[in-house]
């Protein structure tokens, strides 16, 4: 798009992504009477949205993803953020301060940004993986654990994800096999004690998922147990891998402020080394990544906005 014609819309604080982090952070600076944009090219909520049971959310003892996402939405909304529904394609900084970003139908300009785009599930990068992706490889088992009633599926990965997801998954299918690399979990100890004893999860340790196998559907792994290098077939309906993160900063790529991984750096704050420019949530270089902790960013990243705009004011 050439901006050339374009008219600018004017904001105070735009913030890019509406998982927990990023409605926070709305919520934050809206109630601090910024005019607040919130840009999101997907349904607010993020991640949020797939997870099937949340116990670890504060005010809630049990609560599905897709509730409490609308609840964080409808609270953070209330002080009057616009919610715009578009991809934000490029983020650049203009000599006189101004942030401007764009997106296939309009540009936006505001002084202070929130980067709140979250993170995706990596790939496991095997032979079989893209081919059958959507035919038996999955990333998401709220989405698609349903097609798996009765069937033997496998899990990749050790950590909270996986083993989480795992878990999910035994309400569907006949078994799970979780197979890691390693010959012990990183996942958090109650959700690994809660694994070891649901009778339909197996576990297949030191060991890695080679190939997916099968014409138009997944058929097997081929797994390599590391210590004795030995190659083993596992006959399988399903592949869901849980193997990490990676962030979505691509869009602050030209700024430096990540670090090797693309995580982006930010103080106690939220704030970056570039002025008037913030990360909260998954996308930051942090130890927890959890709905509570992106929250806690999110409300900071709305409050140190609205100092730093008072702190420009004075100028
Ligand atoms: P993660 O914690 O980074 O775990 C990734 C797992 O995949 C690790 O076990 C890792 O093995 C394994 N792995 C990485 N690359 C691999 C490869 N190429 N082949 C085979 N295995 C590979 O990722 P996550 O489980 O998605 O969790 C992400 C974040 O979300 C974490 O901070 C987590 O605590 C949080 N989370 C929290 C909850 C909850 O609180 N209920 C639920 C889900 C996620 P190693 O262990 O050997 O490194």
């Amino acid at each position: 798009m050439s901006g050339e014609n374009q008219e600018i819309q004017n904001y105070d604080v735009i913030i890019v992504g509406a998982g927990p982090g990023g409605l926070a952070a709305a919520l934050y600076a809206s109630r601090s009477n910024l005019k607040t944009a919130l840009i999101e090219r997907g349904a607010p909520g993020g991640k949020l949205i797939t997870i099937d049971e949340i116990e670890n959310y504060p005010g809630f003892e049990l609560i599905d993803g897709p509730s409490l996402s609308q609840h964080i939405y409808d609270s953070s909304m209330r002080f009057g953020a616009d919610h715009i529904t578009g991809e934000v394609q490029e983020l650049t900084k203009g000599s006189d301060g101004n942030y401007q970003l764009e997106t296939s139908t309009a540009i936006y300009q505001a002084p202070a940004v929130i980067i709140a785009t979250g993170s995706y599930n990596r790939l496991l990068d095997v032979p079989g993986e893209s081919r059958l992706s959507g035919r038996g490889v999955s990333y998401c088992a709220v989405c698609d654990g349903f097609f798996f009633n009765g069937r033997d599926i496998v899990v990749v990965g050790g950590g909270d994800s996986a083993v989480e997801e795992a878990i999910y998954l035994t309400q569907f299918a006949k078994s799970v096999t979780v197979i890691h690399r390693r010959d012990k979990l990183r996942a958090q100890e109650i959700i690994q004690e809660r694994a070891f004893r649901n009778s339909k999860i197996r576990f297949v340790w030191d060991s890695v998922v080679e190939e997916i196998q099968g014409e138009d559907q997944v058929e097997a792994v081929q797994i390599r147990h590391l210590p004795t290098d030995e190659v083993t077939t596992l006959e399988t309906d399903g592949v869901f891998i849980y193997v990490g993160l990676v962030p979505n900063s691509d869009l602050v790529k030209d700024f430096a402020v990540t670090d090797d991984e693309g995580w982006i750096i930010t103080d106690r704050s939220m704030r970056t080394k570039v002025a008037g420019l913030f990360a909260v949530g998954d996308v930051r270089q942090t130890h927890l990544r959890q709905i509570s902790t992106s929250v806690g960013d999110g409300s900071l990243a709305g409050h140190s906005a609205y100092q730093y705009l008072e702190e420009l004011g004075d100028d």
